[in-house]
């Protein structure tokens, strides 16, 4: 498939291989198939200036894979995933996809707006997880690559229908993605609306510095610019409290291996069996800033997290246990991947104390994420 390409006219684009060398960055396309109810997907691959790609498939907006180099120069697929389309739509826990509505859990799948209230799927444990049953993750965007300054780019739009898993309001929604030629992986997530509605997007990568498959996430060394975070229930839906970080297993301020503090008898880290809670991002809100910082001793890769969101999920793979074998037959067992998922605090809008996820008409709600990768 051919791409009209403003910046970077002599490139010549083609389903598959890309035509030029690696320090030419480039755009290619092929099918990934057919969903289930007929509609055809395409997979993208944007390949930088450094040789770094990432593939992304517009069902989903999921980054199926993603190659970054280590201190050697040598380039690992860092993100877990499946090979085929049939499997992201029948067992993907949220591998690498875009999430909205409402990214994490609404408890009950229930809120109120302007004194009505809204009932929404309860598609997990009896909340609302991730958007409900066929959230974000599970549509076929409309998608239009675009060679732009910075690197090679994907840009997707999705148009959610008025009541669309239960929720208000005709929602338009633009997620771009850039492959920078700094290493780094952009996403600006916009929307827009028609009626009073809530939203929260965010990006659901599992990440393995090491290399997808290649074991635990336990040795990876975290740093995060936070100092409180959102506590939760049994259920795993916040309890509304912003609670201290100070003196638990949750203060990263200091680089700390994942591992360090996981299995310790705190009550939080047993409720959600490790690491699955909402951090506040320590910087001015809607300040694009660094909020975390992970590192793989081994091979050197470093992921630095930058957003503007207010707040971050910070997920140790706590559910994967040994049933999903992912690409090149990898199992993905327990705490095989981390995921970092800039948003909104989860289930806002029934905690007033929180920052407000209520899109108006006329308002345009945004997001911007940035992985940034580079070798020490
Ligand atoms: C949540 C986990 C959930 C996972 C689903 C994460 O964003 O925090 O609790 O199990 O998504 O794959």
């Amino acid at each position: 498939m051919k791409f009209l390409i403003p910046h970077i006219a002599a490139i010549a684009l083609v389903a598959g291989t890309p035509l030029m060398n690696a320090a030419e960055p480039s755009i290619t396309s092929k099918s990934f198939g057919t969903t289930t109810n007929g509609t055809k997907v395409t997979l993208f691959t944007l390949t930088n200036s450094k040789g770094a790609s990432v593939t992304i498939s517009n069902y989903g907006g999921i980054v199926t894979s993603l190659k970054m180099p280590d201190r050697e120069g040598k380039f690992s697929d860092i993100v877990l995933g499946f090979r085929t389309l049939p499997e992201y739509e029948t067992k993907s826990p949220y591998f690498g996809c875009l999430v909205g509505r409402y990214g994490n859990r609404i408890a009950s799948g229930k809120f109120t707006l302007d004194g009505k209230t809204y009932q929404l799927a309860r598609n997990n444990n009896g909340q609302s997880l991730h958007g409900g049953l066929k959230g974000f993750d599970k549509v076929v965007w409309e998608a239009a690559p675009l060679m732009t300054k910075q690197g090679p780019s994907l840009k997707l739009t999705y148009i959610s229908k008025d009541g669309e898993e239960g929720y208000p309001g005709t929602l338009t929604v633009t997620a771009t993605y850039t492959l920078t030629n700094k290493n780094e992986l952009k996403l600006v997530c916009r929307a827009t609306t028609d009626k009073k509605t809530i939203v929260n997007l965010t990006h659901h990568s599992y990440f393995n510095l090491a290399g997808q498959g290649r074991g635990d996430i336990l040795n990876h060394i975290v740093t995060l610019k936070s100092d409180r975070f959102t506590p939760v229930d049994k259920k795993l839906i916040t309890t509304g409290k912003i609670a201290s970080i100070k003196g638990t297993p949750f203060d990263f301020r200091q680089p700390t291996t994942i591992g360090a503090r996981i299995n310790e008898k705190a009550e939080q880290l047993k409720i959600a069996k490790g690491y699955d809670h909402n951090w506040v991002a320590a910087k001015l809100s809607g300040q694009l800033g660094v909020v975390a910082t992970v590192e793989d001793p081994k091979s050197g890769r470093v992921m630095e997290v930058l957003t503007t969101a207010p707040g971050f999920q910070f997920y140790t793979g706590n559910f994967l246990d040994g049933t999903l074998t992912g690409k090149g037959g990898k199992i993905y067992n327990f705490r095989n991947g981390f995921c970092i998922e800039p948003q909104h605090y989860p289930d806002s809008p029934n905690h007033k104390n929180f920052p407000t996820v209520v899109l108006k008409p006329g308002q345009t709600y945004k997001n911007t994420i940035i992985y940034r990768f580079s070798a020490k």
